[in-house]
């Protein structure tokens, strides 16, 4: 497997002036977060607390979400919570192109691991006949092609969950930032769980806060796994969560305008690549005529970084562009003259 944090590293080590390369959205977060998780620590916020998260939290999350505050556990960033479902499982599920850390922490519990290839050509839309795996892993809006699923295609993926009697991880970390009407998986199917966080519309990257909604019986083997292991997200952490929440409307309507206009000014610098627009998110995963990963080499030569699609799946010829950088223009354009010279 592509080691992605290697490559991160190689970035980081190079400082290239233009970073297109992670999930790390260059949008500041807003003051009033800062001040919240400042004036907490200020009032000596800084203790344990209960597991599942503060009841003024979780509260919150139940009203934005539309479920009962029960049905709600708060984990030290989504990546967490999205671990401990996979040690539960034996045999995984992944579509993919996917999010490296799926596979990663399948591999590295000794879970065994089943790959759905999507491909481009078929406009990244899985065909599977059978699942026959114990965990289905969903990413929509998916990183990193920016794909969110057809509903009708949804239902019939659930509908195989449910005769297979398949649990759904629902990995909807970037529904909040979709320029399509998009359907939680748990609207469709019982058996999921949906994992969420605060790093992405937030940009709260630092913060470390997600959380989950499911089912009591998989609500309480998360508590226990926190329980076990992190103990607790830090009060002031999920104080700024609840101000997060509070003006999240004001931040979405922002943020998603910002990276409508982003994907725009790409569509229009790189019309000679093949992309399919993203439906979400903020990638857009390109195909390249050469190697991904020597062109995301080169392009580390003039000084801009993305991430080469064998880092998302084995997807050769292909880069990922995250559209996170204020010089994203001049980006862009660098990586229109690569091709050309390629
Ligand atoms: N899920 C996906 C698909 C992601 O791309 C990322 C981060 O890049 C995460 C989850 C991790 O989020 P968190 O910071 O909440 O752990």
């Amino acid at each position: 497997m592509f080691n992605v944090y290697e490559f991160f590293n190689k970035i980081s080590s190079l400082k290239p002036g233009i970073r297109l390369d992670a999930g790390q959205p260059d949008i500041s977060v807003d003051k009033r977060i800062i001040e919240e998780a400042v004036g907490s620590l200020r009032r000596g916020e800084t203790s344990y607390t209960k597991t599942p998260g503060l009841d003024e939290l979780r509260e919150k999350i139940a009203e934005v979400e539309g479920v009962g505050k029960d049905d709600i556990i708060v984990g030290n960033g989504s990546k967490i919570l999205i671990a401990s479902q996979i040690l539960r499982a034996k045999r995984v599920g992944i579509i993919s192109p996917h999010w490296q850390a799926y596979e990663s922490i399948a591999r590295e519990f000794g879970k065994d691991v089943k790959i759905f290839k999507t491909s481009f050509e078929d406009g990244w839309e899985p065909e599977m006949e059978r699942l026959d795996v114990d965990l289905l892993v969903l990413n929509y809006p998916n990183n990193p092609t920016g794909k969110i699923l057809p509903k009708d295609k949804l239902r019939e993926i659930l509908e195989m969950a449910e005769e297979e009697k398949v649990k759904v991880l629902s990995d909807e970390i970037y529904s909040d930032i979709a320029f399509k009407p998009f359907t939680p998986a748990r609207e469709l199917y019982d058996n999921v769980v949906t994992v969420k966080g605060f790093s992405k519309l937030f940009a709260m990257t630092g913060f470390r806060l997600g959380y989950a909604i499911a089912q009591r019986e998989e609500i309480n083997a998360m508590r226990r796994f926190l329980e076990a292991t992190t103990t607790c997200v830090p009060v002031f952490v999920q104080r700024a969560g609840v101000k997060a929440l509070e003006i999240r409307e004001e931040v979405k309507k922002r943020v998603v305008k910002i990276y409508k206009e982003r994907v725009r000014l790409a569509s229009r610098i790189l019309r000679d690549f093949k992309f399919y627009e993203p439906d979400g998110a903020f990638y857009l995963f390109v195909k390249t005529e050469v190697d991904g990963l020597s062109f995301a080499e080169r392009l580390l030569e003039r000084g801009v970084s993305v991430f080469p699609g064998v880092a998302f799946g084995g997807y050769r010829n292909f880069i990922r562009i995250s559209l996170v950088d204020p010089r994203l223009g001049e980006g862009l354009r660098i990586i229109r003259e690569v091709k050309e010279c390629a």
